[in-house]
């Protein structure tokens, strides 16, 4: 398999080489040349196999040039109960019959980032040390993105990461959980600003690009296909969970953002896993919804950008939703490239009426978007209903799982966090405090390491002139 970029600008390249770009030359996203197909045997193959079994089955179609050995090696460090709090790494519940959900929340962090993250922390110390190079990663959070690559970068050889974080303005929880690391090559970077000032200073720096050669600076940022691929794996476990045979189908519910996660699903559909439905969850930052509705994409100004309850979600343009207009689209690389010459100077398009947009059915896509009221009521039924807690965003998944189920065809919804990261809206909903994993307790009172700096992306280069990997 070789990887080529959604608006056919790139020389084909083996997975080593697009593991550590953004985006690809010519401006695309890299994506495979052609899926790999699971056929009905592989998949009664597959069916029985723990998650490293699996993982590892799914990986080596996708990272031909890693040898087995060495994967195998990466997939059995990464996926382990100790990180993942079972065996199961992902387990599946049943809230009741043909409603299933589906629990990405128990790694290092609490959001399901960590199970594409400790991968990537992984695979990026393993191609570094190959290469004898070093890697900086700078990036801008506004919580759950920067604490995951955080936890999956601490400690590893070669990589340093410089996170510019909005100072006081995330929740108390992921405050503590990102300051608190204490591993040499984290830094935390607290500025005096809102999170549109962090990302505008990693635009700056990185659009530097005599400092950005001479400095190494790299990104983990929702693009990264190997976040992408490596979720796929979980869609594939949570249907042999939720199923007895292959003939069966399965619908999933996602709370989607930058489109990262759904694509992922997207991609085990098309490889052959029998997906009914996809069902894109938004809040009230609906970009996703309306396309699915009605065939325009139309991004939003940061300006217009809502701070919701499902913060994770607030986004003004889906940044993988390109890789599935590749697909939309037949593949074709300039016509990608012509939607996007709008987009990227933060328009719209529309493929209302077109042959495109004829097929969307094809693809089992469908779309659902939530407000406040509706993360807080469904929190409550849930609650009420089921004695199960859960968080805001995976509140948004499971109102539109509701508005989307068929007899006979299961349900499964993707849990994207765990309520006590976002304890306030448990709070107004009902009227008392998150539930807490084991060894979280005491998370606030533990000692902090970051620094306070003001928005100027001169002070940023100088610190990381200061303390880079040499
Ligand atoms: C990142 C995130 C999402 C959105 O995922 P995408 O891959 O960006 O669509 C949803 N829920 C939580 C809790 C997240 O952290």
């Amino acid at each position: 398999m070789k990887y080529i970029s959604t608006r056919g600008g790139m020389a084909p390249a083996p997975f080593t080489d697009i593991l550590l770009e953004g985006l690809a030359p010519d401006g695309g996203l890299s994506i495979p040349d052609a899926y790999p197909v699971v056929d009905a045997r592989t998949l009664a193959a597959w069916r029985p196999l723990g998650y490293r079994d699996l993982a590892y089955e799914i990986f080596r179609l996708f990272m031909e040039d890693i040898p087995a050995a060495d994967l195998r090696t990466l997939v059995d460090r990464t996926y382990t109960a100790k990180a993942f709090g079972s065996e199961d790494i992902t387990p599946v519940s049943t809230l009741e019959p043909g409603l299933h959900v589906l629990h990405l929340s128990n790694g290092p962090t609490l959001a399901f980032k960590d199970v594409a993250m400790q991968l990537l922390g992984n695979l990026f110390e393993y191609v570094l040390a190959k290469r004898g190079e070093t890697l900086n990663i700078l990036g801008a959070t506004s919580g759950d993105t920067g604490s995951a690559a955080e936890y999956a970068m601490r400690g590893k050889r070669g990589v340093r990461v410089f996170m510019l974080s909005p100072n006081g303005k995330m929740s108390p929880f992921q405050t503590a959980q990102m300051y608190s690391l204490q591993d040499a090559n984290i830094f935390n970077l607290a500025v005096r600003g809102v999170f549109d000032d962090c990302q505008d200073i990693v635009k700056a720096v990185s659009n530097d690009l005599a400092f950005k050669a001479k400095y190494r600076i790299g990104t983990v940022n929702s693009i990264n296909w190997a976040r992408l691929m490596a979720q796929v794996v979980y869609y594939f476990k949570a249907y042999f969970a939720t199923t007895r045979s292959n003939d069966e189908q399965v619908s999933f519910s996602v709370p989607s953002g930058n489109f990262g996660n759904v694509c992922a699903g997207h991609v085990a559909r098309m490889m052959g896993l029998p997906v009914r439905r996809l069902v894109a969850a938004t809040n009230e930052n609906d970009v996703l919804d309306e396309f699915f509705r009605t065939g325009s994409y139309r991004v939003r100004a940061s300006a217009d950008v809502f701070q919701t309850s499902s913060p994770s979600m607030d986004i003004s343009k889906a940044s993988n939703f390109e890789r599935f207009v590749f697909d939309l689209v037949g593949r074709r690389g300039d016509v990608v490239a012509d939607l996007w010459k709008s987009v990227d100077k933060g328009g719209a398009f529309d493929l209302a009426g077109t042959p495109h947009f004829a097929r969307i059915a094809e693809f089992g896509f469908v779309s659902s978007r939530s407000s406040h009221a509706d993360r807080l009521a469904t929190i409550r039924r849930v609650r009420e209903k089921y004695g199960v807690v859960v968080d805001t965003h995976t509140a948004d998944g499971l109102k539109a799982a509701e508005a989307y189920r068929e007899p006979g065809v299961p349900m499964i919804c993707l849990e994207t966090a765990l309520p006590a990261k976002f304890a306030d809206t448990i709070r107004e909903a009902l009227g008392e405090e998150a539930p807490r994993p084991p060894g979280f307790e005491d998370l606030e009172a533990r000692p902090r390491r970051f620094e306070v700096v003001d928005p100027d992306v001169a002070v940023v280069k100088a610190y990381i002139e200061r303390h880079c990997a040499d």
